[in-house]
């Protein structure tokens, strides 16, 4: 069982909306998969599963389609690419 790093509460698995600074504009990532504590509602995540936010990031931003807010679904995002262990 994980514990919350600031509370020490019970981390739950949870899914999540993401919103993250990217230069000077927001983007919005749905169904995340989160660790969540019961607790206080601190948010962390797994590092495959940014690195896999971060790819999807890019592709939005190659469609060359610009908006306020980009919202994309994890959850239909397919399965992540093979990467070599950092
Ligand atoms: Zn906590």
């Amino acid at each position: 069982m994980t514990r919350c790093v600031r509370c020490g509460g019970k981390m739950v698995n949870r899914r999540v909306d993401l919103a993250k600074p990217w230069g000077d504009e927001w983007y919005v990532v749905r169904n995340v998969p989160a660790h969540v504590c019961g607790q206080c509602g601190e948010e962390c995540f797994d590092a495959k599963v940014l690195m896999r936010v971060d790819e999807l990031r890019e592709a939005a931003n190659e469609s060359g389609e610009r908006v306020e807010v980009t919202v994309f679904d994890f959850a239909k995002a397919g399965k992540p690419k093979e990467k070599e262990a950092a």
